[in-house]
C-alpha cells in the first residue's frame, strides 16, 4: 500500500513516527505491542510531501525547519523535549553571531543543526535542486520514509501585521520572524506566501499523489503547514481528483491547539479553532473540497454528527500523540477510516 502525507513540522513529524511505527514496528522501536496483522499496511511505502512555507535564509544559511524537523523525527536525531532542531544541542556560533551584534538573533539556529544547513547551503550553491539536496540528508538520517519537498522553488510564507515600530502602517513579516520573534502575538492581517505562483510541485509531488492507496493529512496546521502544500501549483487539483480517500487529523482537540499558535493562523484566516471548523475549512471532497474522512478526538465527539451531516465520514478517537504507540494507533484509525470509506464507495457502485 502506497501512503502519502502532507506534513508540516512538529506535529506531521510525531504523526509519521507513528505511522511508521504502525507499518514496520521493528523501525525507530524495539516494542512490537498492537503491531498490525495485515500484510497490506505493512508492506506499506510512506511519502511525506513536506511545508516548505517556513525555509529561510539565515546568515547565508539556507534553513528548512519543517522537512528537518521530519528528518531528525524520524532519524532519532530530534530533540525530544523541543521538538525540533537537534538533541544535545549546543548554541556557541548563535552566541558569537550575538557577540558581533549580527541580526537576526531570535533564530534558534544549533551548533549541530548548521552541519545540515551547511551541506544543505553548499549543494544548493552548487546547482543541486532542493529535493535532491534533501534525498541526500536522508541518507544519513535514513527516515524510513521518501521525504519530498513540495516545491524546488523559493515560497516562503510572509504574515502581514500592523508595523510594530511604525503606527499606522502595515509591514509583511517573514512567518519564521512572526512566529519565533514576536511569538504570533501580532494580529495577523493576512498570510502571503512570496513566489508561489510560480512554484511548481517537485519531482515525484504529484505522482504520490496519483498513485497513492491513501493520503493522510497529519495534524500539521491547517494553514501555514498544510494549506501552504496545497497552494503549490496542482496540488489541490490531484488531491481532488485521485481515487484514493483523503483522510485527515484534527490538530484542534477541545478548542484549541494542542501545542503552538495554530489558533492565531486560524483566526487570521477567519476560522473557528475547532475540530470541526477545521475540517469544514478543507470541505467535503462531494462538495469541492478535498476530505473524504476527518478524525477528532474523543472529546471532540458531539462534532461527528455535524461533520459527517457535512459529508466526511468521521471517527472520534483518542488524538494525543504522547508516544509512539498512541500515536500508531491513531494511523491505525486512519487506515481504517480509508478502509472504511473505500467499501462505502463500492456499495454505492454495487
Ligand atoms: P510545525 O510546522 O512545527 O508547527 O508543525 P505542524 O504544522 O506539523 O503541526 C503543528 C500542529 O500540530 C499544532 O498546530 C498542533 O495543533 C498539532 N499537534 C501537536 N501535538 C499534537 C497532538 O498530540 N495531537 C494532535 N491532534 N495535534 C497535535
Ligand atoms: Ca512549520
Amino acid at each position: 500500500m502506497n501512503i502519502t502525507v502532507l506534513a508540516g513540522g512538529i506535529g506531521g513529524a510525531r504523526f509519521v513516527r507513528g505511522l511508521r511505527h504502525l507499518v514496520n514496528p521493528t523501525n525507530g522501536s524495539t516494542s512490537t505491542q498492537g503491531s498490525p496483522t495485515d500484510s497490506k499496511i505493512t508492506d506499506s511505502n510512506i511519502t511525506v510531501i513536506g511545508n516548505t512555507g517556513d525555509d529561510i535564509w539565515i546568515h547565508g544559511l539556507r534553513v528548512c525547519p519543517d522537512l528537518d524537523t521530519v528528518m531528525y523525527t524520524l532519524g532519532d536525531g530530534i530533540d525530544p523535549e523541543r521538538g525540533w532542531g537537534r538533541r544535545e544541542e549546543t548554541f556557541h556560533a548563535k552566541a558569537e553571531l550575538e557577540a558581533y551584534g549580527v541580526e537576526p538573533t531570535w533564530f534558534g539556529l544549533g551548533d549541530r543543526d548548521i552541519g545540515t544547513h551547511l551541506v544543505r547551503t553548499t549543494s544548493l550553491n552548487s546547482g543541486y535542486r532542493l529535493s535532491e539536496v534533501t534525498r541526500a540528508l536522508c541518507e544519513r538520517w535514513q527516515p524510513g520514509v521518501n521525504l519530498i519537498p513540495m516545491t524546488d522553488d523559493r515560497a516562503e510564507t510572509h504574515v502581514v501585521v500592523d508595523d510594530p515600530d511604525n503606527p499606522g502602517q502595515q509591514i509583511a513579516l517573514h512567518f519564521q520572524e512572526w512566529w519565533i520573534r514576536y511569538r504570533a502575538t501580532l494580529p495577523a492581517h493576512r498570510f502571503v506566501i512570496v513566489g508561489i505562483e510560480d512554484a511548481t510541485p517537485a519531482p515525484g509531488v504529484l505522482d504520490a499523489i496519483a498513485e497513492a492507496d491513501v493520503i493522510v493529512l497529519p495534524p500539521s496546521n491547517p494553514i501555514v503547514s498544510i494549506g501552504t502544500i496545497l497552494a503549490v501549483q496542482g496540488v489541490e487539483q490531484a488531491l481532488r481528483e485521485t481515487s484514493a480517500p483523503v483522510v485527515g487529523v484534527s490538530p484542534i482537540i477541545s478548542g484549541a491547539p494542542v501545542r503552538g499558535m495554530a489558533d492565531a493562523c486560524l483566526q487570521a484566516n477567519g476560522i473557528e479553532t475547532s475540530a470541526a471548523a477545521v475540517a469544514m475549512n478543507y470541505g467535503a471532497r462531494s462538495s469541492g473540497g478535498i476530505l473524504d474522512g476527518w478524525l477528532v478526538d474523543e472529546s471532540d465527539v458531539e462534532s461527528v454528527a455535524t461533520i459527517e451531516g457535512a459529508g466526511i465520514a468521521c471517527r472520534a478517537v483518542p488524538l494525543l500523540m504522547s508516544d509512539v504507540e498512541r500515536t500508531a494507533s491513531m494511523a491505525r484509525a486512519c487506515l481504517d477510516l480509508a478502509q472504511h470509506i473505500r467499501r462505502a464507495r463500492i456499495d454505492q457502485t454495487s
